[in-house]
């Protein structure tokens, strides 16, 4: 009988022991955003940039691309114009540009008609899962159509593709391909002689929205950012959504809420649907303790209005109105 209960205490142990191994603790958040002064929080932000750009293997490009004081980067963007056609107050263009020697990315450009030469806002728009370049124009998706609704309004939109699964460079990360063709597609909004390099922002939803996030706290040029259906903790995530947000060494440092707070101090919206429901969903209670997290970098920063989160009545979609507002507000 005592033989069989230490048999049966061994094997419980091995089979503990058996999956500590396979799942090794992950010891989480190690560099979380220092807002104790304004001087801690500059240099906490420096840091993290490299740190981050080095997880995501892309500060070789970092380095290599240096934008002048007009944020123009000295990398050939080689644009072709693929197709060109007028729409309601707008052209739009299908234009294919370098992302890297090796990598030639499609970009939809639209520039108002009566666009004033350096002049004019502009806003890259980012679609989430399962979607493409051209859906952020679509009123009938979940994105409502924003990016049309910025065109007809008189700002220049650009919209990419972020949502390939697979890298093209074995040395390259999945995340740090998508955000280094987004900061492509910002080399090309500052290459545009009717942009106003002091006026670029950028918008999406779900995927897109942590894009966005990706965006404003890796590229300074960007100075306002909405961040639609993804504000939320990496514990949410870790229960069964897509793991293509993750990659070597962020959990250990970081939270998203730290991932935001490198936007600080530029403007910031964030929306989350009060419709939203867990699993799978980004429901409001957690984005309402992230942003409080978020805030004490603004405040610090003496910015506190500059970040906020905005609730709308719906699920998983982009809010139009509250996210036009706040780029009109912050970009014109
Ligand atoms: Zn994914």
């Amino acid at each position: 009988m005592r033989l069989q209960f230490s048999a049966a205490i061994a094997t419980l142990l091995l089979v503990h022991s058996a999956a500590y191994t396979e799942e090794p603790k992950l010891e989480l958040r190690q560099s979380p955003c220092d807002s104790s002064s304004s001087q801690a929080l500059g240099d906490w932000q420096a840091r993290s940039r490299k740190t981050l750009a080095e997880l995501l293997h892309m500060d070789d490009q970092i380095a290599a691309d240096r934008p002048d004081a007009q944020g123009r980067s000295p990398l050939p963007l080689n644009v072709e114009v693929l197709k060109r056609e007028a729409c309601n107050g707008y052209e739009r263009c299908l234009l294919q540009i370098d992302s890297r020697p090796d990598r030639k990315i499609q970009v939809v450009l639209t520039v108002p008609g009566n666009a004033t030469p350096g002049k004019t806002p502009a806003v890259v728009c980012i679609h989430g899962h399962g979607g493409n370049l051209d859906i952020v124009y679509d009123t009938k998706s979940v994105y409502c159509g924003f990016a049309r609704t910025l065109a007809e309004n008189g700002f220049v939109t650009l919209s990419t593709n972020v949502g390939q699964h697979e890298t093209q460079s074995p040395q390259r990360t999945l995340m740090g391909e998508r955000l280094w063709d987004l900061i492509r597609v910002v080399d090309l909004a500052v290459s545009r002689p009717e942009v106003d390099p002091g006026r670029i922002g950028c918008a999406g939803l779900s995927l897109g929205g942590e894009m966005a996030m990706w965006l404003g706290a890796m590229d300074t040029r960007i100075h306002a950012t909405v961040s639609s259906g993804f504000l939320t903790n990496m514990e949410n995530l870790r229960k069964g959504h897509c793991p293509c947000w993750d990659f070597p060494g962020l959990q250990n440092r970081y939270e998203f809420s730290d991932i935001y707070s490198l936007i600080c101090p530029r403007a910031l919206q964030c929306q989350n649907g009060s419709l939203e429901r867990l699993p799978g969903g980004f429901p409001v209670d957690l984005a309402e303790k992230a942003m409080a997290e978020i805030k004490k970098a603004y405040r610090t920063a003496g910015q506190e209005q500059a970040a906020q989160l905005a609730v709308h009545g719906a699920g998983h979609v982009f809010d139009v109105p509250s996210g036009i507002a706040f780029l009109k507000a912050n970009l014109n």
